[in-house]
């Protein structure tokens, strides 16, 4: 199944614009962007309750730690495993899940695997000396790895699962934060870490009618196997005689079409965006790969990633996937020297169109019937929304049973049969919402799901209700002794491998942690002045992205259509895709030199 070469052939600048704002307008529609408050929605909330552990009743917890985690995914099970190394005595990762994984532990969807290669998703693998049995391994192999690295670090025992943290506040007289929790925990810390990751607030859309609906449905994020029957991967044995919808079809989506395909009576799948879907090409780790490792691969493996996102010069690619090929290409196009910004512009639209060119053409060599092939093609502008990869989707629907529902404008309403689009009734017997998360839009104070108080009352929401103001984009004055792991729109750095990012966030905040601690400090604090350059820095570096933008399809990356409304204050570090690598050597710089630069340190006796 070989990617057909990109070919620009045919490229007319303005033939190929006109297409692409038509596909736009099509989906700027007004309330596209509109979702559910699960928090206050009482009818909905049941779609985030945990469908894999029974909740256990026990009785509230009231103790002091060293360290508060709230949460226990990618990002909060290293930080743990760096602040037991810091030599850090108790830690309590407290987190809403029913064990540790994050997104791996809610996300169990059949087909379910990474799209970022195994090798360099999969964090700490020298650590747990373990290689991934696939280039792109299952759902269920990365939560059992992370499980253990927090046994590993022995970070289960203290936990507090299926326990969400309603209120954390500062307590300037024992120089603790206070932590609240819905299961009536009172629990204080010295230190406290935010780690909850970006796909953790699961998305419901509103359409209209949706309460009518009389079949049964759920999220991705809380697939329901007591109704599917089956697992991840095996066969979906309870959907034999059902009719399916699926809604969606971003990475999630496009994963579960083939393993529903296989299993239900009859599936439709609503598209109201085609995704550009690449080839994959997922086989099992060679017996040889691991022979040939050297000590410290992992973190060169990212780096070579990361440096081919970023069009830095490398001698070879090591991962060898569309990433590398497409989006960095997309990313990084050449400039030839004395090149207008205009010709320049253009040649970079033109390499776009080739590489789109490429997926479309793929939808035509893999879909039998040219009608759904056309409505299956993506016609924006690459860089415009994430890319996918899988090999079994587009072949799903050559099968009798798969039938694509085109709505870019989203669908008219529901009954209580189902979805009605363009004045169609799709009478489904289970709808499956594969409609995301709240992502990077969504203000890390909202993300929390709790009151964040730190000094004089302050709370964050109200600090940043005007955009972020940090140190590094972990640490922001008024809230001593508190650690937000790095995360896009709050002025860290960014990267499409999400695990590198939580990797440095951790090694950064454990060792972090461990100075303060060995340097007997109670309390830190930003200074005013360290922010304000920080913030300013990040402002400074924000390239508008309007212009390029506000021609593509609505989607996250340009905040739902309106490109215009991006808040440099929430931007990144480094100009457009970032400076990973200036930003990790600037943390590591601060780390070598030891003098918590830019902190106010309080290193009076523990007032408690
Ligand atoms: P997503 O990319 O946000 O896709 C949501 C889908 O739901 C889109 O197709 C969207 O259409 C559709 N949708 C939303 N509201 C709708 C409505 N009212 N009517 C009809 N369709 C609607 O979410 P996701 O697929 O869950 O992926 C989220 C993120 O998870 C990814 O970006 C990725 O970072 C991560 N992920 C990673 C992997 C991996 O392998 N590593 C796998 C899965 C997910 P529009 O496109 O028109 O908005």
């Amino acid at each position: 199944m070989a990617e057909p070469e990109s070919s620009s052939e045919g490229f007319d600048q303005d033939a190929v614009h006109e297409k692409y704002l038509a596909e736009r307008d099509k989906r700027l529609v007004p309330h596209r962007a509109d979702i559910r408050d699960l928090e206050t929605d009482e009818y909905f909330a049941r779609y985030r309750d945990d469908p894999f552990t029974q909740t256990e009743q026990r009785d509230p917890v009231a103790d002091d730690v060293d360290v508060v985690i709230v949460g226990g995914g990618i990002a909060g099970v290293q930080v743990g495993a760096r602040l037991r190394q810091a030599g850090v005595g108790r830690i309590r990762i407290i987190d809403r899940a029913g064990g540790i994984g994050g997104t791996w532990y809610w996300n169990r969807y059949p087909g379910v695997m990474c799209d970022i290669e195994s090798y360099i998703y999969l964090p700490m693998l020298e650590e747990l000396d373990y290689i991934p049995t696939e280039r792109y391994c299952s759902g269920d192999e990365i939560r059992r790895h992370l499980e253990n690295i927090a046994q590993k670090f022995d970070l289960t025992d203290d936990a507090l699962f299926h326990t969400g943290v309603t209120r954390a506040a500062w307590q300037e007289d024992t120089a603790r934060w206070r932590i609240e929790t819905d299961q009536g925990d009172v629990v204080t810390c010295r230190w406290y870490v935010l780690a909850v990751g970006i796909l953790n607030l699961l998305k419901l859309p509103v359409i209209p009618g949706m309460q009518e609906f009389g079949g049964h449905s759920f999220h991705t994020a809380r697939w329901d196997y007591g109704y599917t029957g089956g697992g991840p991967r095996q066969a979906l044995t309870g959907l034999e005689d059902k009719v399916v919808g699926l809604i969606g079809t971003g990475a999630t989506g496009i994963q579960c079409v083939a393993p529903l395909a296989q299993s239900a009576r009859q599936l439709f799948v609503f598209q109201r965006t085609p995704s550009a879907i690449g080839e994959r090409g997922n086989r099992p780790t060679d017996s040889d790969f691991a022979e040939g490792l050297a000590p410290g691969w992992q973190r060169a493996r990212m780096d070579n990633f990361q440096s081919i996102m970023l069009g830095r010069p490398t001698e070879v690619d090591e991962i060898d996937d569309g990433w590398t090929h497409h989006y960095a290409a997309a990313q990084n196009a050449p400039r030839v020297e004395g090149m207008s910004v205009a010709d320049y512009m253009r040649s970079v639209e033109e390499l776009d169109y080739g590489i789109m060119e490429s997926h479309r053409h793929r939808v035509d060599e893999l879909v039998a019937d040219p009608t759904t092939a056309e409505v299956l093609k993506p016609y924006y502008r690459y860089i415009c929304k994430r890319p996918c990869f899988h090999d079994e989707y587009f072949p799903a629907f050559n099968l009798p049973n798969v039938t694509l529902v085109d709505c870019p404008a989203g669908m008219d309403r529901m009954s209580e049969q189902g979805p009605v689009v363009d004045g169609q009734q799709y009478a489904v017997d289970c709808l499956i919402y594969g409609t995301g998360f709240e992502a990077e839009l969504t203000p890390l104070f909202h993300r929390v799901g709790q009151e964040i108080v730190g000094r004089e009352g302050v709370t964050l929401a109200d600090k940043w209700a005007d955009g972020a103001s940090s140190l590094f984009g972990m640490l922001s004055r008024g809230f001593p002794n508190m650690m937000v792991m790095p995360a896009p729109g709050q002025q860290a750095v960014v990267t499409v491998n999400y695990t590198q990012l939580a990797t440095l966030g951790a090694e950064f905040i454990g060792r972090a942690i461990g100075q303060l601690q060995g340097r007997g400090v109670q309390v830190f604090d930003v200074s005013a002045r360290a922010e304000e350059e920080w913030t300013q820095s990040i402002v400074d570096s924000f390239v508008d992205p309007s212009a390029v933008l506000s021609a593509c399809t609505p989607s996250r990356i340009n905040n739902e259509g309106h490109p215009e409304t991006m808040n440099p204050r929430n931007g990144n570090y480094g100009r457009r895709l970032g400076d990973w690598f200036g930003y990790r050597h600037l943390l590591e710089e601060w780390l070598e030199a030891g003098c918590l630069e830019g902190l106010e340190l309080d290193t009076r006796a523990d007032p408690r």
